[in-house]
């Protein structure tokens, strides 16, 4: 008899989830839990995960658990450190295996080794890519740097994603219930005020009505918009809660390639979720050496701009296209693609900031935190990253008569 249990992590889905099917076909009983890591707040005082980060991720554990009951299961919480919580349910279920997605970023990578250290059988699944690492046509150590090289290279090897796995048809039994005291369950807390509604399926339905909308179309030309829902797609939260997979967004888009014909919008769309894979794949060949100060570059820069975060965090720099975006995201944990370049250039290149530290902000701040995206843009903007032409600072007089030359979002935020 095998007992497993099923870790979800950023992947709070029941479709395209190789791991779940995997562990769910092999488990006579299966307990699926989530663990709250404990978040020690930021050196400079801030959570590390904010207000809107926490009700999108509450909505998110809601709806898991309510699909996972229809199935005749149930989502087990817990907060703490995943060894010791893994450790004990191990223990108290005489589970065989801990099944989850795999994640390469610095931290994640050491929770696992800490829990192989405890002799936890971990069964990690590489799952949030579009593409699969195995189908690129190189090595990970030989991937090209550039982005540009990088997407040429999949385009010319004709990779446009690989299919999605369908949801498990149905999930072992519970093993006996485990002792450990469990977390009050997301259902039982409240809900808050926010733009964006958590879960797979609200995530399958924005991509449903986007698709109807024929937002695509025109997504090419209102990519750089900085006000509305339209604008972009929108598709950033549910990702990075694994709400939706990539792979099942690029597929629903080519299914309405084949029934609308294939335009710019749709080709951009698959364009940016190929930069998503790039910071991914970035995280096989660089690792640890993306977080460093000086990132790739062998230069530390000394950078401070302490004594400017609080107004740079707050919008109160007296910019105001700066200070607009900073409170859009203060009060809806979400900011566009355009808006975080700027707000980022100014921080780094402006106001001489820590690179870091901004980015220590974003993840507290953003709804669609990701650690490789995050963390990528942000090197990519100081210019410690692979791109060979150095930072990129943004004229904000420039991108203030480019994207808001009404002043329409800065009244809109101020
Ligand atoms: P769309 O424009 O509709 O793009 C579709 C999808 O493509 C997005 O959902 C996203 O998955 C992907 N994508 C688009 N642009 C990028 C990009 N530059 N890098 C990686 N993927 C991209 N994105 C995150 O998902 N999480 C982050 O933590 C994050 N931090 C960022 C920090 C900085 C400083 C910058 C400049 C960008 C960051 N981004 C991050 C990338 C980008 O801003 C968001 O993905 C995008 O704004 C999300 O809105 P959307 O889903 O409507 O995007």
């Amino acid at each position: 008899m095998s007992t497993l249990i099923y870790w979800f992590k950023n992947d709070l889905r029941l479709i395209d989830n190789p791991a779940l099917l995997e562990a769910c076909n092999r488990a006579d009983r299966l307990l699926p839990i989530y663990i709250h890591l404990p978040q020690a707040a930021h050196v400079f005082g801030f959570p590390r995960e904010g207000f809107h980060r926490k009700a999108f991720l509450r909505e998110s554990l809601k709806d898991l658990r309510v699909q996972l009951r229809a199935l005749g299961s149930d989502l087990l919480e817990y907060a703490g450190e995943p060894a010791d919580i893994l450790a004990q349910l191990a223990q108290d279920t005489h589970a065989n295996a801990v099944y989850c997605e795999r994640i390469e970023a610095p931290e994640e990578i050491r929770r696992s080794q800490e829990i192989l250290g405890r002799g936890i059988t971990l069964q990690e699944f590489w799952q949030s890519s579009m593409l699969s690492p195995d189908s690129l046509p190189f090595t990970a150590q030989d991937m090209p740097d550039m982005f540009t090289q990088f997407r040429k290279k999949v385009e010319y090897a004709g990779l446009k994603f690989s299919p999605p796995v369908i949801a498990p048809s149905k999930i072992p039994a519970l093993p006996e219930l485990a002792q450990i005291p469990l977390m009050q369950s997301s259902q039982e807390l409240d809900n808050s005020m926010h733009q964006f509604l958590g879960g797979e399926r609200n995530a399958l339905e924005h991509l449903k009505q986007y698709l109807a909308r024929r937002l695509p179309d025109t997504y090419k030309e209102t990519r750089n918009q900085l006000i509305g829902q339209d604008y972009s797609s929108k598709f950033s939260p549910y990702l990075a809660l694994g709400c939706v997979s990539a792979r099942t967004i690029v597929a629903k888009l080519d299914v309405y390639e084949q029934t609308h014909g294939a335009n710019d919008g749709i080709y951009w769309l698959w364009f940016e979720l190929l930069w998503r894979d790039y910071f991914r794949f970035l995280h096989f060949k660089y690792g640890i050496q993306l977080y460093r100060e000086a990132g790739l570059s062998g230069t530390p820069i000394s950078k401070g701009g302490y004594q400017h975060f609080e107004s740079w965090r707050t919008g109160s720099t007296g910019k105001s296209l700066i200070d607009a975006g900073m409170r859009e995201l203060l009060k809806t944990g979400y900011l566009s693609n355009r808006m975080r370049q700027i707000v980022a250039s100014y921080w780094i290149y402006d106001l001489q900031g820590d690179w870091r530290l901004g980015a220590a902000w974003f993840e507290s701040q953003l709804i669609d935190y990701d650690v490789y995206s995050n963390q990528g843009n942000w090197l990519y903007l100081a210019g410690l990253g692979t791109d060979p032409r150095g930072g990129r600072r943004f004229n904000i007089a420039k991108q203030e008569q480019d994207h808001d030359p009404r002043g329409e979002y800065q009244r809109l935020w101020l």
